[in-house]
Formats: structure tokens, sequence, C-alpha cells
């Protein structure tokens, strides 16, 4: 987000102050060219705006040809190892390779690939990983972190010694405040945009609450362009995460809804009502902070800095707007009437 470099993914910028980019991955097998575009639709209706294939061998150019032309987002090949497939996959319409030079072989190998790269105007993510670290970087005795971005930064001068720039960085790790420094570390030396993520992060939960932190922490400290949430499972929920992440930092136009824990003064169901908030509110492209309250005693004043929110009473709920009382209601009539105040309040904005 705060890159000096902007790098375009076909019509996708990364980095500069271009906002911060949601990707994920098929996990469909590539040869099943149906299978794959109908998951890089769904990824895209749920807010993906990148999607990365892999691209194991040759078997696949074919069917990832017919994924790249048919495809409305930019798709991304991922290389291991073999340069004829990386060349390959450009010149069948991939928008950007993920390649690990250090996993192509000979400088001379990179070099054709970087030359057709450079042919195609498309750029080239490099990096290192927690599991990719360079052995004279570990036998330096340097910290880890330190270790897992030099190794990084030698790719990025592979690179650059071919005069490519057109480069955008990943480095990811499993440990979240190795990767939250080697991330830092990089971004102070190169201008390059940064790719972020948590390696491996496990299974739905745990990746969230890992990666929540550990990106969060980057994202915070204005670090990182394009993001991809892993998490063990269907991609779509990636893509989901990352969506609610940004927006619940503010890096993302979005509704966003707080409520309060409940105690013994509550009077509604507040977990219900957040729900149904949340479903209400699904549409809406504003950033705006919606409160959900147990109590209309204390709740418009604990949540007066929220745009709106609603307030539980015994019989249904108190519609406030920044801490004020705007309408009190019987619960059969809160939808509709919080849906008014909440259209009214998006279309006074709109005036200013
Ligand atoms: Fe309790 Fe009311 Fe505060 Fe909710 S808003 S935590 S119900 S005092």
């Amino acid at each position: 987000m705060f890159s000096k470099y902007t790098v375009f993914v076909k019509n996708v910028p990364i980095g500069g102050h271009n906002p911060v980019v949601i990707q994920s991955m098929t996990n469909t097998n590539t040869l099943d060219t149906e299978k794959t575009i109908k998951q890089i639709i769904n990824l895209s209706n749920a807010g993906a705006e990148i999607v990365r294939v892999s691209v194991r061998t040759l078997d696949d150019i074919p069917s990832f040809k017919k994924i790249c032309e048919i495809s409305s987002i930019p798709i991304v090949a991922d290389i291991h190892f073999d340069y004829k497939v990386a060349i390959e996959s450009i010149k069948a319409g991939a928008s950007k390779i993920r390649i690990n030079p250090g996993n192509i072989g000979s400088l001379w190998k990179v070099k054709e690939v970087v030359k057709v790269a450079k042919d195609y105007n498309i750029p080239i993510r490099v990096g290192a990983n927690s599991g990719s670290i360079k052995k004279e970087f570990e036998i330096l005795n340097m910290p880890r972190f330190k270790a897992l971005a030099e190794s990084a930064l030698e790719e990025v001068k592979v690179m650059e010694e071919l005069e490519f720039n057109n480069i955008i960085i990943s480095i990811k790790s499993t440990d979240a405040k190795e990767n939250f420094l080697a991330n830092k570390y990089i971004s102070e030396k190169v201008p390059y945009p940064l790719h972020i993520g948590i390696t491996e992060a496990g299974i739905y939960e745990d990746a969230l609450i890992l990666s929540s932190a550990g990106l969060g922490a980057l994202l915070l400290n204005n670090i990182g362009d394009t993001i991809r949430i892993s998490i063990a499972g269907d991609p779509i929920k990636e893509v989901l995460a990352a969506k609610k992440l940004l927006t619940l930092l503010g890096f993302k136009k979005g509704p966003r809804i707080i409520a309060c824990p409940t105690c013994a003064r509550t009077e509604i169901n507040v977990e219900y009502l957040a729900n149904k908030v949340k479903e209400w509110t699904k549409n809406i492209d504003e950033d705006i902070n919606v409160a959900v309250m147990g109590c209309v005693v204390n709740g418009p004043g604990e949540a007066k800095h929220a745009d709106i929110g609603i307030a539980g009473t015994k019989t249904g709920g108190a519609i406030f707007i920044n801490g004020e009382i705007a309408e009190t209601v019987l619960f059969e009539k809160l939808e509709e009437t919080f849906k008014k105040y909440i259209k009214n309040l998006i279309s006074e904005r709109k005036k200013i």
C-alpha cells in the first residue's frame, strides 16, 4: 500500500498508494478447465481481484491458456522448478508469474524467463519463505527473520542484475513475529510492492487469528500491497477473510459492525441482532460504523463513536445516531426502521 513502486498485474495496480489487492489461489486440478474457471468466478464474486493457478508441467499449459482467456480477472501462474513452464505460461496469457529463481536452476534459465516477461510486460513475484532460507544466511547465525529477508533480497538482486524491476516480493513465514520482522526489514530496503501472507497458517480459526495478528500488524504499519490469507480448505474463505480484515482495519470500504459483549443489563439477543444487522448491511459499499448494543442505558453512550446503532430495549430497540436516540421501536419494526435511517445517513453523506 505504501511501496514506492506500482506494478500492474494486467489492469490491477499493486503498490504505491493503491488499495491493498486481495488474492487467492485455486485448489482444483488445473487440467480440469471447467472446474478451475468455475472456482475463479466464485473467487472473483467473493472479492478476489487476482487469482493464482498452479501450472505444474507443460501438460497444464493448454488448459491454463483457456483459463486465462476466459477469466475476467488477472491470472497468476504458479511455477516451480521448470523454466520452460514459466515461459509457456507467460505466452499462454499469465498476467504475472510466481517463481523462485533459486528453484529454476542455472542463471541462463532465469535469464530466459525474464526475457519473455519483459517482452510480454508482466511482473514476476520473487521471494522466500521459512522453508527456503538460504544456507549461507543460516550459517551466519543471524536472526531467522533477517536470514529470511536476506534470502528474498538475493532473489531480488538476481532480477535487478538482469535489469528487471517489474517485481513483487513475497516473504512468508509460519511464525507471525518472524513474518512481521522480515517484511518490515525488506520494506525498508527496497521500493517494490510486497505480497503479504502467513504461510501454511492452518485450519480455519487458527488461520484467521494468526493471519489477523500477523498481517494486521503489517498493515497497521503501512506494509503490504497485496494480501493472501492462507487457509487449509475452501479458498473462498480466504477471500472473505482478507476482505473482512481489510474492512475492519479501515483499508477497504464497507460496514464495520461492532457489538457489545453483553452483561446482566442486556435486554436483547445481541449476537442474533448483530448477525441480522450484518445481513441488512451486506450490500453497503460505504465506510459506516454500526453498533449493536445490549441495553439502552449504556449502549448509545458507549457506542457514540458509531455512525448509527441499535440499543436493546425490553420490547425492541432504540435506533441511535452518534450517541443520540432517534427513535424507539418494537422488535417487529426494527429492520424497517433501521434500514430507513441507514439509507438516510448514506444519502446525506453523498450530498456532502
Ligand atoms: Fe452491558 Fe449495556 Fe454495555 Fe452491553 S451496552 S455490555 S448490555 S451495559
